[in-house]
């Protein structure tokens, strides 16, 4: 995740439109973005066009939504992903077997899907309750659980201190961070010192 820092943040459509892409890319002006895109930014055929696509939940319906309505421009969404522009400008590209327009493209970065010819899904997540969102997980504590283990459940009393233990659990990237002592947050607290004249005091 990418936090853009402060006189390059994400606040309007044109610069949504600057930073992701949600068509199938000119064949004729930028071939070898058409090609990466191809390979790997489009949707497998889900919904009517295969209903036993991975994506599919109780062969009813798409869990990322796909295929996307049409959009003529980008706007942002209500608590969700912005809806970034895909036209209906009759384009589609055959992808295994299967005619796909841009309702079916994953989101994409020209730059970066240029660069490293891989599926790389650019959103962008800039709502007041993303952020709110993100920042909790920073700040709560971890996480924990509450757990016993019993051979045999009846024969045993049921002791709370003895059976239930509270324990903390932590995945490798957590030790690693903290042992080479990086920061977990780059947010400060704002703190001005007030001039305040109080007799024979000095500053506070
Ligand atoms: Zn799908």
């Amino acid at each position: 995740m990418l936090i853009f820092n402060y006189g390059h943040k994400i606040s309007s459509v044109a610069h949504v439109d600057k930073i992701v892409s949600c068509e199938i890319p000119d064949e004729n002006k930028y071939p070898y973005l058409y090609y990466v895109i191809f390979k790997h930014n489009m949707h497998s055929s889900c919904r009517d066009l295969n209903q036993k696509n991975a994506c599919m939940e109780a062969n009813k319906c798409c869990k990322n939504k796909y295929p996307k309505d049409y959009c003529n421009t980008t706007i942002f969404g209500d608590n969700s992903y912005p809806l970034y522009k895909h036209r209906d400008n009759g384009i589609s590209i055959k992808v295994r077997g299967q005619m796909l327009d841009n309702r079916w493209v994953v989101p994409y970065n020209p730059y970066l899907s240029a660069k490293f010819d891989c599926h790389i899904n650019v959103e962008v997540c800039s709502s007041i309750k993303t952020v709110k969102n993100l920042y909790k997980y920073v700040y709560k504590e971890h996480n924990r659980i509450n757990f016993s283990v019993d051979a045999n459940e009846r024969e045993k009393e049921i002791d709370e201190i003895s059976a239930y233990q509270s324990v903390r659990w932590i995945s490798p990237p957590e030790p690693m961070w903290r042992i080479f002592s990086f920061n977990l947050a780059e947010i400060y607290l704002t703190v001005y010192s007030l001039q305040l004249y109080i007799e024979n005091h000095h500053q506070v």
